[in-house]
């Protein structure tokens, strides 16, 4: 009998593919079935990715961080419910797009898994999402000043920036997108942007790779701290920021440059 390596487990257990649980096809109470084994270092690089945004500044306590399922488009990889910090591979879980975990062996979710769920779904070019809480971001989904790209690094800033009230389409709520619907809302509102901020809460960082919605999360962090530094040197003058081709020369550049950061800010955490 052939035996796979369950994706999203400790690699305490292995199962066989025969014995692989019924698709989620229709609903219903079956498990949906894995995406398939993936390598340990895709494991330690989403484990990485986590203690990164901690040291980076960009999560405390709260927040998450996921990717698409190398080998399935329907599956995405998210820890279980932890302090980023605290994240190890044996923590990483396996998800279908309705956010239902493939094996879960009792551990918990992160209530909000659907702003992964949703914009993975909605967005086939998104292969990773941030969604933090970082302090510097918050004043601007709280105020009618936009984020603009202050720097080459943010250029993806120049694209725009929306801002997602839970308030109007839900009214008043905890604030948390802990559904399948408010997490529909949210990809909506992102539309075809990078990033998207959360009214009162927070924002969410996407990237056509991993190592670039790292990098995405902690320059919207970056970016937001310098723009009220600007904002404050000019006197609430005009900011000369990237304007939208400077946005896409500059951001065409990070693309391939974000491995560098990437490189320096997972040795900082020990992998
Ligand atoms: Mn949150």
């Amino acid at each position: 009998m052939r035996l796979f390596r369950c994706a999203c487990h400790s690699g305490l257990s292995y199962w066989s593919n025969s014995a692989r649980a019924p698709a989620d096809v229709g609903g219903g109470a079956s498990l949906p079935r894995t995406g398939g084994p993936v390598d340990a270092s895709v494991l330690a690089d989403l484990a990485a990715a986590s203690r990164i945004l901690a040291d980076q500044g960009v999560v405390d306590a709260f927040g998450h961080v996921s990717m698409r399922h190398p080998h399935d488009p329907q599956r995405f990889l998210m820890s279980r419910s932890l302090a980023p910090a605290l994240v190890t591979p044996d923590d990483i879980m396996e998800y279908d797009l309705n956010c239902d975990c493939v094996d879960a062996q009792g551990r918990g979710s992160f209530l909000e898994r659907f702003i992964h769920g949703e914009i993975f779904r909605s967005r086939p070019d998104v292969m990773a999402v941030v969604h933090s809480h970082s302090p510097n971001v918050i004043p601007f989904g709280l105020v009618k000043t936009p984020m603009r790209a202050m720097f080459h690094n943010a250029a993806f800033v120049a694209r725009g920036v929306p801002v997602f009230d839970i308030r109007d389409k839900f009214g008043a709520t905890d604030m948390l997108v802990g559904n399948a619907d408010k997490g529909v809302a949210l990809a909506k509102v992102l539309d075809d942007k990078d990033i998207v901020l959360m009214r009162a809460h927070g924002s969410v960082a996407t990237g056509p790779s991993l190592p670039v919605a790292v990098f995405r999360a902690v320059y919207t962090e970056m970016n937001a701290r310098l723009q009220f530094q600007a904002a404050m040197l000019g006197g609430g003058g005009d900011i000369a920021a990237l304007d939208a081709d400077e946005g896409a020369l500059a951001d065409k550049v990070n693309l391939s440059s974000a491995s560098r950061a990437w490189d320096l800010w997972k040795r900082r955490v020990g992998f």
